[in-house]
């Protein structure tokens, strides 16, 4: 422990020489840095650092290797699962500082950026070129960020998730040396998928610093719509047909009663308070109208009630920055307490069987929680509202979880559709993968960082 403390305060003084203000100790920096989102308590780092360029990324980790200390990479810290928890002290790399727009390509439907630009940002710089990026996790993330969470979100169904739209990433590995992942061809069969690796790391494989995004035009007509349903069986079974029909639609999110009533009351919205269905189709004039008049049939056969449609820009915006905000409006139901989001996928037509298993769960124990998700793709959470203080219902929250795990699992499911393991869901990981695909996993992360100063016990221990 000594040591430890003592190769602290060497980096400290080698980074605070090097970096001058950039550098902070102060305790608000740091514990802002450990994770404020998550559901698990941030272990909070020595110092945070603030990287502008990709060269001094590479000095940083040379200087954390030299000390032995873990460094762990920094972009808007909304992730979820414990992955900026700083578990053996160390240095979070904030890479906010390196937010340029390096390069749009409109003919190539591409662009390149550093990796602290956020979506927001990107999306508002492409307006202009009539472009936008699609993979949407509702907060306002950094690109490096849903690269290394392999995140999705609301438009994943139709346009895939951070997996489909990378094209390369520029990535400096634990000892310096800097790679390109890829090219900006639209595919390639060279050699082993390094990019597939890199995204999806969660900062354990080494750290981004450029990705080369694929890009799509703004579609010529979008479509919002609101669906509520008599049962959430109608509901769900409203999106497996959906689904099934390959209806292409562009977002279909679910919340169930206890959302709707959250979300009425934080963003002043009066709809139903049923299991309803929040929509989207992109297209043509045409193809909407298709689109939506072919999904209206098969909600009314399920107890859909008439779908209310927003085209305007401000009504569309306000419908989507409702659910977006279903997290905090969850928060808001009970003051003083945190979220744990939950995140199952299982496939399509195994949704109702585990919905509904969730549900059952969650009122046969009494639970204050929501359910939320991009159901689409077969994805949801459970939006537990917890008092901190109560051991006792944190545990009733992880059995049911546990339950809904399984159960995902047996159904051929994963532990987490977009949020990614971090610490929380390192035994689920077992559990899903086995224990042979594991230690891949983790002969891969000694090879390329033998010392383990890369964001570690992430993933595994
Ligand atoms: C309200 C709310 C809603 C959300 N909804 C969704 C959703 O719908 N879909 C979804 O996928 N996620 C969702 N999330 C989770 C979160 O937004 C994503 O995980 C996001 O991708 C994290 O990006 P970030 O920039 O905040 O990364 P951070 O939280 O800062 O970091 C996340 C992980 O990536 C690593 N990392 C960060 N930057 C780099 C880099 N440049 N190089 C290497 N490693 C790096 C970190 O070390 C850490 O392990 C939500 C979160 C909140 C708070």
């Amino acid at each position: 422990m000594g040591n430890e403390i003592k190769a602290s305060a060497l980096l400290l003084s080698v980074l605070a020489g090097r970096f001058g203000d950039r550098l902070s100790v102060s305790t608000a920096a740091r514990e802002q840095h450990a994770g404020t989102e998550s559901h698990l308590p941030g272990a909070i780092p020595d110092g945070v650092v603030l990287a502008q360029t990709t060269e001094e990324v590479i000095e940083i980790l040379h200087a954390c290797t030299t000390h032995g200390m873990p460094v762990i990479a920094y972009g808007a810290g909304t992730s979820l699962e414990g992955h900026l928890s700083a578990e053996r002290g160390g240095i979070s790399l904030d890479l906010t500082g390196m937010a340029r727009i390096l390069s749009v390509e409109p003919e190539n439907l591409l662009c390149r950026v550093e990796a602290g630009v956020t979506r927001e940002q990107l999306n508002t710089h492409l307006r202009d070129f009539g472009l936008f990026f699609p993979v949407d996790p509702g907060a306002n993330a950094t690109l490096g960020g849903m690269a290394a969470t392999r995140a999705s979100g609301t438009n994943a169904v139709r346009y895939g998730t951070m997996r489909d739209n990378v094209l390369s990433l520029k990535v400096v590995l634990a000892d310096g040396r800097v790679i390109e992942t890829g090219t900006n061809a639209a595919k390639s069969a060279a050699g082993y998928d390094i990019t597939g690796l890199f995204v999806g790391s969660e900062g354990t494989l080494g750290v981004i610093t450029e990705v080369t995004l694929r890009l799509y035009g703004i579609p010529e007509s979008i479509l919002a719509g609101v669906c509520s349903f008599t049962t959430l069986d109608g509901a769900v079974d409203t999106v497996i047909q959906a689904i099934q029909q390959a209806i292409p639609l562009a977002r279909i999110e679910f919340l169930d009663e206890k959302q709707v009533e959250a979300c009425n009351a934080y963003s002043k919205l009066d709809l139903p308070v049923r299991p309803t269905l929040f929509l989207e189709f992109n297209g043509s004039e045409a193809a909407v109208a298709e689109q939506a008049e072919t999904f209206h049939a098969i909600a009314s056969q399920n107890g859909g009630g008439k779908m209310t449609v927003a085209r305007q820009v401000e009504d569309r915006t306000k419908l989507w920055k409702a659910r977006h905000n279903a997290y905090f409006a969850t928060k808001a139901l009970r003051p003083n307490c945190r979220v744990w989001s939950t995140d199952v996928c299982v496939p399509i037509a195994a949704l109702a069987e585990s919905i509904l298993g969730t549900r059952a769960d969650l009122d046969a124990e009494g639970m204050l929680a929501t359910i939320v998700g991009h159901v689409g793709d077969g994805n949801y959470h459970v939006l537990f509202i917890l008092d901190p203080d109560n051991h006792e219902e944190e545990a009733r929250a992880a059995a049911i979880n546990e339950r809904m795990v399984s159960r995902a699992l047996a159904l051929g499911g994963t532990c987490t559709g977009e949020h990614g393991i971090g610490l929380g869901k390192r035994e689920n990981l077992i559990r899903e993968r086995g224990g042979d695909a594991v230690a891949l996993m983790k002969a891969i992360k000694q090879l390329m960082d033998p010392s383990s100063i890369l964001n570690p016990d992430k993933i595994f221990t």
